[in-house]
This record gives C-alpha cells, structure tokens and sequence, in this order.
C-alpha cells in the first residue's frame, strides 16, 4: 500500500511560527525534456541523467511571478501554459525557507538529520539576507495570505505581528475567541486579555497599526487599520500624538524620512541574518523518472 500522501509531508511544527515560509511551483518537464532533446540535441538517456541533476535556483524556486519552464496553477488539471502539455508532465517543488534566528536552531537541526539523503531528495541551500528585506518579505506573506477583503484581518495580522515579535509565547491561547484587539489605557508594555478583548500596550499598538498600514496600503496611499482607512499623514500624526516618534527618537521632518525610521524600528534595519531553505525534490525525481520512461518506449 502507498503511504498516505499526508505522511510525506515535512513536519515543521517545531518552528515557531512565522519563521518558516512555504514556496510550491509547478515545473513542467516536457518542456525541459524538449529543450534538452529537440534543442540541444541530446539523447533521451543523456538528458534524463542532466534533468535529475538540475538544482533550480533560489530566485527560480521563491519568484512571485513564475518564468518558463516554471508556471503556477490553481487548477486541478492545470496545462502548461507554455507547450500545454497535460498533469502528468508536470512536477512539482516545494521549498521551504526558514530564518536563521535562534528560535529555529535546534528545530532546524533536527528537520535537517530527519530527512533522507540518498538521490538529493532534498536539497539545503544557505543564503544571508538583512532584517529589513526579510521584513518586506514578511509583510508580503501577509499580504498575500490574509483577507483583505474581510475585517478580521485586522486581527490575524495582529497575531501575526506578535508571533513574529515573540515566537516561543502561546498565541493560540492568547487568540481564542478574541472579538477586538484596543489600545491600553493602563499598559506600559506587553498586553493583557480581559474577557473577549486584547489590551496593547499603546507603543505595542502604534506598531500594530503601522504594520496593518504597510500590509494594506495601496497606490492610493491610505492604508486599512484599527483606527480605520488612514493616509501616512495621519498615521505619523497618530504616532506624533501618542508619543510613540518622540521615545523612539524619531525626528525627521519628511513623512518618508519617518516611515523609514519606522520600518528599520520594526524590521530590525540591516542587521545580517542567515536563511536557510531546503527544497523538496521528491515529486521532481519521481516524475522525471515517469516522464522519462515515457520518452524511451
Ligand atoms: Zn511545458
């Protein structure tokens, strides 16, 4: 009996979340086969010897918008949308990227001794980066996981910020059945539930609300947060108001100057940081293999 396909599932419980994200493309192999054959004009056993070894790059693997032969599919029995080449031609790659933060090494180590090595099934690649891409990264997950569209965002990016900001802390607890998320009148720092509501510290707040400004801002400028659709404007005047640019020392005069003191405040600025990102090739061997075998009958 096949294993069940759950079970082929990398376990990243041990990750504290938010410090793991999930990239899945869609290779197709037809269209590789013929570039390896019709074009460069090798034979079928050469090139099935190159495609297993082809490591696809980070850039290739993580890109927001996919380029051949790589696409990306919502659909069931999605085509390639470059030769149309049908389902079983294609592969599929998973990869996984994990911050190098303290809170992921031991979890990190373990996934690591975990996996089989045998026929580069997977594949670890080591990359640095600064706290203020990942940052942009992040709030780009954010954006692309949450629903915009649907209030509770507001509070899902909340949980989200607070999971980033202390990892080990149990916001599943903190988060159930919350109704509103307010601005602590008492708080000097951390948060407090009462009842069905969250208090924040109000610099904890001021940071929730720059944070939902950034993930929802569009080309018109104004942003979605707890206190409503406000401009940049009137965000720093928020800000301004409560306190928040004077303890942290933020004097610029310009708005951008401010909004970028803002993001290296919250993202950590450019301080280096390690990635780690293992990618899954287990589909991809699998099916290359399949295709092949296709091509020598
Ligand atoms: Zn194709």
């Amino acid at each position: 009996m096949p294993p069940a396909k759950k079970s082929r599932e990398l376990d990243l419980s041990a990750f504290p979340p938010g410090t793991v994200t999930e990239y899945s493309t869609l290779l197709c192999l037809a269209c590789i086969f013929d570039l390896f054959t019709s074009q460069l004009g090798l034979a079928p056993r050469t090139a099935y010897s190159e495609i297993k070894r082809y490591a696809p790059s980070i850039e290739e693997l993580t890109a927001p918008t996919a380029v051949r032969p790589f696409f990306d599919s919502e659909e069931k029995h999605p085509h390639c949308p470059y030769c149309n080449a049908a389902k079983r031609w294609h592969s599929r790659l998973d990869t996984f990227r994990i911050e190098g933060v303290k809170s992921t090494d031991t979890a990190r180590r373990a996934l690591a001794k975990s996996l089989p090595t045998k026929d580069n099934q997977f594949q670890f690649i080591e990359t640095r980066s600064d706290r203020r891409s990942l940052f942009f990264d992040w709030l780009d997950t954010q954006r692309g996981n949450l629903d915009l569209e649907n209030e509770s965002w507001l509070i899902d990016a909340t949980r989200s910020f607070l999971e980033r900001l202390e990892p080990k802390h149990n916001w599943s607890e903190v988060f159930a059945d919350l109704r509103s998320v307010r601005r602590s009148q008492r708080l000097e720092v951390g948060w407090e539930r009462a009842g069905s509501r969250l208090f924040l510290a109000p610099s904890l707040y001021n940071e929730v609300l720059v944070v939902q400004y950034l993930i929802s801002r569009s080309h018109t400028h104004a942003g979605h947060t707890f206190e409503g659709r406000i401009t940049l404007a009137e965000l720093i005047r928020r800000l301004r108001y409560s306190g928040y640019l004077g303890a942290n020392e933020i004097d610029e005069s310009d708005q951008f100057g401010i909004l970028e003191r803002l993001v290296e405040k919250l993202s950590g600025g450019s301080a280096r940081t390690k990635l780690y990102y293992v990618v899954d090739r287990r589909n991809f061997l699998e099916k290359v293999k399949s295709v092949y075998s296709r091509y020598a009958t």
